[in-house]
């Protein structure tokens, strides 16, 4: 139906696709692509809900406060396990990052499409179309990311091909088998790349009495992490405190040792990809050994993780062009093709 009101304001708005991820939040805006790239954190005083710095402790300038905020002031990552911990904070940090890129135009409130995790729950849901709504937008698209991501890396969701996207997110790891612009085979689990940092967090403290804090991880893990054996394996000196003396003292770590810590976590990432392969249709299945896994996300950067899962599954894996932002590239397609994705799929308009 031709709306001319909505028409007219469309004209003057800013339609915006957003990836709402564990690790990252990602915003685009049609023609102009993605235009905010920042962390999902949110710095608040501690006991209460009170966002720091006026409100604008939110992202980028967040994560610089995580793990080194002084006792009254803590830094949240609302929607760390692919749940929303926190309805309030959430809500605060979509209000920010919408308002910072609608900057100015706040006469025309626009059409917002946001990716959430697939185990959110129909509460979590209404959480988050509220909070858009709240932050002036018109109308709220919400779509599952395994399909935003799909989307995201051009496979062919909509036809009767099936075909498989592992999104290895922070907080999560979605796994789905889509065809008919659906998912016909879809498994969540809370294993992605803040279990990865654990375990190097976790070999640190055990082999070489060294406690390191969760960026220190993360940094070990993009530097020299892996999945299987590297051409040239990697070293990298890292600093912490000494378990038992309380110093700060370094040490030398190798990839050999980091690989050896990481598998635990990637094993149960190919578990879950496993499971969705057996829970597939056969029709579905056969279509995969030709189309093979696809692989976004950032825990997709993981050296060597598209070959440990080619070896388990013995189907052709490939990463993405640019994982970390498939899924926001899948909004953006969304909004581009609003009337036909809205349309086809289920996870269409919420109201
Ligand atoms: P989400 O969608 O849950 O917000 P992202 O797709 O943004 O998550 O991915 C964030 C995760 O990817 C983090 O755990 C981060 O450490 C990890 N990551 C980013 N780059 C790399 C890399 N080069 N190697 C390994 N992990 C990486
Ligand atoms: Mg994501």
């Amino acid at each position: 139906m031709f709306r001319p009101l909505e028409w007219f304001l469309g004209k003057f708005s800013t339609d915006m696709g957003i990836d709402l991820g564990t690790a990252n939040t990602l915003v685009c805006v049609k023609d102009r692509g993605i235009v905010l790239n920042e962390p999902s954190v949110v710095a608040v005083r501690k006991g209460t809900n009170e966002v720091l710095l006026e409100g604008r402790a939110v992202g980028l300038a967040a994560k610089e406060m995580l793990g080194k905020t002084p006792g009254n002031i803590v830094a949240i990552r609302p929607l760390k396990n692919g749940v929303i911990a926190d309805f309030e904070v959430t809500e605060k940090m979509l209000r920010y990052f919408i308002t910072k890129v609608h900057d100015g135009r706040q006469w025309a409130t626009p059409q917002v499409v946001i990716s959430i995790p697939s185990g959110i729950t129909a509460v979590e849901r209404r959480a988050v179309i509220n909070s858009a709504e709240r932050a002036g937008a018109r109308r709220v698209f919400l779509i599952e990311e395994p399909m935003a991501a799909g989307i995201g890396v051009g496979l062919p969701v909509t036809s009767a091909r099936g075909s498989m996207i592992v999104d290895i997110g922070g907080g999560t790891t979605e796994v789905a088998v889509l065809s008919l612009a659906g998912m016909v085979a879809s498994t969540s689990i809370r294993i992605a790349g803040d279990e990865m940092d654990e375990a190097v967090m976790g070999h640190c403290r055990k082999y070489h009495n060294l406690q390191i804090g969760e960026q220190t991880a993360e940094k070990i893990k993009m530097a020299i992490g892996s999945a299987a054996p590297l051409e040239q394996e990697l070293a990298v000196e890292v600093k912490g405190r000494d378990t038992l003396t309380g110093m700060p003292r370094k040490i030398q770590l190798n990839s050999e040792e980091v690989r050896e810590a990481l598998l635990e976590p990637v094993r149960q990432i190919i578990g879950a990809i496993r499971q969705t392969l057996e829970a597939s249709p056969p029709e579905i299945a056969a279509d995969l050994v030709d189309q093979g896994i696809t692989l976004a996300g950032g825990g997709s950067l993981l050296r060597g993780i598209d070959r440990a899962i080619g070896e388990e599954t013995v189907l052709p894996v490939k990463v993405a062009d640019d994982p970390l932002t498939a899924v926001a590239r899948g909004t953006l397609r969304f909004l581009e093709d609003i009337e036909v994705f809205s349309k086809v799929l289920q996870s269409g308009e919420d109201h």
